[in-house]
């Protein structure tokens, strides 16, 4: 096999691999990939490092030439944001909870956070293993974390991939769930929004949740809504980008409100987050 291709972390856990047509966890690797033992599948490993498990995946490069000229913005270019997210943030996850094992981060899409393997449906640059997320490649109780951020709105039936979640994590092994909730639609294909209690409700029966809040607050929601709205009304070009700095200028205040983890906080913000322990 080609040293690009032994890259891919997923090659020092493959005991933890499952051939999602037989269920099997015993592989050989020939130059092409890996070949499920017990039925023959080849699960290709492509010249980039990328292994292949799903029948069908998204080729472009980017998430956002997928979603086919929606845009609110009409091209205009996008608002302004500020760095600033409450919670935790997913590069320290793993040192923070102590995790030494396998550490998905699922629907990567472009990240790429140190020590996680990177499972998405499309062939983006970061990502080591190509999958349908509702169909895991992965052995259950083999995962120690599973992160997701603001992955779940685009998949109509999300529960197939809490249950997937919920399958490949360890006992105390955690999830962090990213998800919209005052979050204007964003992507041609963007179908769900999620209310604290909604998310929670998600998580209660089989997980502890360990901490709960929102990860870009209500300056996010203000600001995108309201540069969303006059780029909707005013055709002028002018008119437009004076509309959009004077926003900016007087939404600047917005920025500097501190983060707040209450309900009410998050009932008014753009994402919001769960950290559960797998019960
Ligand atoms: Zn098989």
């Amino acid at each position: 096999m080609l040293v690009e291709k032994m890259k891919n972390p997923i090659l020092s856990h493959i005991s933890s691999l499952l051939c999602i047509k037989c269920s099997s966890n015993e592989w050989k690797v020939d130059a092409e990939g890996l070949v499920c033992k017990s039925c023959g599948h080849l699960y290709p490993i492509m010249d980039n490092g990328k292994m292949v498990t799903a029948d069908y995946f998204i080729q472009e490069q980017n998430w956002e030439t997928v979603s086919d000229g929606f845009d609110l913005f009409k091209g205009n270019e996008k608002p302004i944001t500020v760095d600033k997210l409450g919670g935790p943030r997913i590069k320290d996850l793993r040192k923070n909870l102590g995790i030494t094992g396998i550490a998905i981060n699922l629907g990567s899409g472009q990240d790429n956070y140190d020590g996680f393997i990177n499972m998405d449906l499309g062939v983006y640059n970061p990502v080591h293993v190509i999958a349908d997320l509702k169909k895991i490649p992965l052995i259950d109780s083999s995962v120690e974390l599973v992160v997701s951020n603001s992955v779940l709105e685009h998949i109509y039936d999300y529960n197939a991939v809490f249950d997937e979640v919920f399958r490949i994590l360890k006992k105390g092994g955690y999830f962090y769930l990213c998800v919209p909730n005052a979050c204007l639609r964003h992507h041609k294909y963007d179908y769900h929004r999620w209310t604290t209690p909604g998310l929670h409700k998600l998580f209660d029966a089989r997980f502890e949740i360990t901490d709960s809040g929102a990860c870009r607050g209500i300056a996010y929601a203000l600001i995108i809504y309201v540069e969303a709205l006059l780029a909707y009304k005013i055709k002028n070009k002018n008119m437009l980008t004076i509309s959009r700095w004077l926003w900016r200028l007087i939404s600047r205040p917005l920025f500097w409100m501190r983060e707040e983890t209450n309900e009410e906080y998050q009932a008014m913000s753009q994402t919001i987050y769960v950290l559960g322990k797998k019960l």
